[in-house]
């Protein structure tokens, strides 16, 4: 398996060249002062070391030895995994991109982006455990209440604690109108959760001190459909007074599912049963609120569509160089050799191409996505976004 080598002239090609990422971040005032062209290029030549020194080397063996569950309901993850996250977080990774009064270092989405290229390439089922964490924050940055934020996002920031995303349920994954999952008030404001969700990646594991999961339920005599489904945060550990985490809440994992390719991320059913949550945003609005967590979802899963494609590509292109058949047409290139490396067919180098263009037209798509939300994040409005981004296209 060859080595990961981050494209760092292609991704600067993409920011310099083609979207022109410092004049959008001087155009912004959020972003003016913290995301100049030297702090960019830092980040992104040690987030480069780090995806290819720490991340690389324990993304296949991650995959071949998985997650364990244990009897207890706990979860391993692959060696190397809690070491690497620990890392991380240590060196700021986790906080990058947000919010700078809940403890993040308030650089541009976009910038979180590339580094989410980086990570995911190098090592796709560790880049799901901070990826679903990102979502969380997001959801909770625009929804939570200022004791919300101050008693997870803070936590979540700093990477000490990990979130997920509960939708699916064994019945339903895109008609979430139809799920099941009930939350009833406690007499203490709280509520309790109880129902199974599906394929909840970073549901369980070893990585971090809580686990703050993100949960669609109905609550009793909610309308039918999806304007019936409100969002709760449940806690792994039911958060004590003094901030740490306490008391193990009413919710473990199940089992684990298999999914080709990624089995270093935990993949949980998770079981409810009457666990503590606490409403997030208006009663029956959680679907709008979701679609918070969602919209940061998107970006992460055309991120993936990149990380495999540049992933395939440095792999095809290592192969075509090593592996013999035939000569070439122009004339024998590999005289030493008994054949020449297959790169030197056109029709091989024209698969090459063909799978460079899709990583490089994928990578500019999703960084110019990224860059409306860094507008977004800027406060801008709707119809702003819409002039800067007319502008930028041209
Ligand atoms: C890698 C991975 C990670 C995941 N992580 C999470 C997670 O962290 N949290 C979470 O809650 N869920 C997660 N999921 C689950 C995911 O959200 C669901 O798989 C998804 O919502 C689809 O639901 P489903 O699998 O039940 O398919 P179904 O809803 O049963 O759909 C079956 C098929 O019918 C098609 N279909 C459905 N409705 C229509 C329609 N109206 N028109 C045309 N076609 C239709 C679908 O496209 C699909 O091909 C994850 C899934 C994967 C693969």
């Amino acid at each position: 398996m060859p080595e990961y080598k981050v494209p760092l002239r292609e991704i600067k090609f993409v920011t310099d060249e083609l979207l022109d990422f410092p004049a959008h971040y001087a155009n912004l005032p959020k972003f003016a002062d913290v995301a100049t062209p030297d702090m960019v290029d830092a980040i992104i030549t040690e987030g480069a070391k780090f995806c290819e020194n720490v991340l690389a080397p324990i993304n296949r063996t991650g995959d071949i030895e998985g997650c364990t569950r244990h009897e207890d309901g706990s979860v391993t993850t692959p060696t190397g995994f809690k070491e690497a996250y620990r890392q991380y977080v240590d060196n700021g990774w986790a906080s990058l991109s947000s919010d700078v009064e809940y403890g993040g270092q308030g650089l541009p989405e976009s910038l979180g982006t590339i580094v989410s290229e980086m990570v995911g390439t190098a090592n796709w089922s560790w880049g799901m455990y901070p990826g679903l964490s990102h979502g969380a924050k997001n959801t909770l940055e625009a929804w939570g209440t200022e004791d919300q934020k101050q008693t997870y996002l803070t936590h979540l920031i700093s990477g000490e604690w990990t979130g997920t995303m509960c939708l699916t349920e064994p019945a339903c994954g895109s008609d979430l109108g139809i799920l099941k999952t009930k939350a009833e008030p406690n007499a203490d404001g709280s509520y309790a959760i109880s129902g199974t969700k599906i394929f909840i990646s970073a549901g369980e594991h070893d990585m971090s001190g809580n686990i703050i999961h993100v949960v669609l339920a109905r609550l009793p005599g909610a309308p039918a459909g999806t304007k019936g489904i409100s969002l709760f945060i449940v806690p792994k550990f039911l958060v004590s007074e003094d901030g740490t985490p306490g008391e193990r809440n009413a919710v473990e994992c199940g089992s684990l599912e298999h999914k080709m390719g990624i089995h270093g991320n935990s993949t949980c059913v998770m079981n409810f049963d009457g666990a503590k949550g606490w409403l997030i945003g208006p009663e029956n609005k959680g679907l709008n609120c979701m679609f918070t967590f969602m919209n940061v979802a998107r970006i992460g899963t055309a991120l993936q569509g990149v990380a495999s494609a540049e992933g395939s590509f440095q792999g095809a292109l290592a192969y075509a160089k090593d592996r013999l058949a035939m000569r070439s047409l122009t004339g024998v290139k590999a005289p030493d050799k008994v054949a020449d490396p297959i790169i030197v067919h056109p029709d091989v180098r024209k698969m090459l191409l063909t799978q460079k263009a899709f990583a490089e037209g994928g990578r500019a798509l999703v960084y110019l996505t990224a860059m409306n939300a860094d507008i977004v994040h800027n406060g801008e409005t709707k119809k702003r976004v819409k002039q800067l981004m007319t502008c930028w296209a041209s």
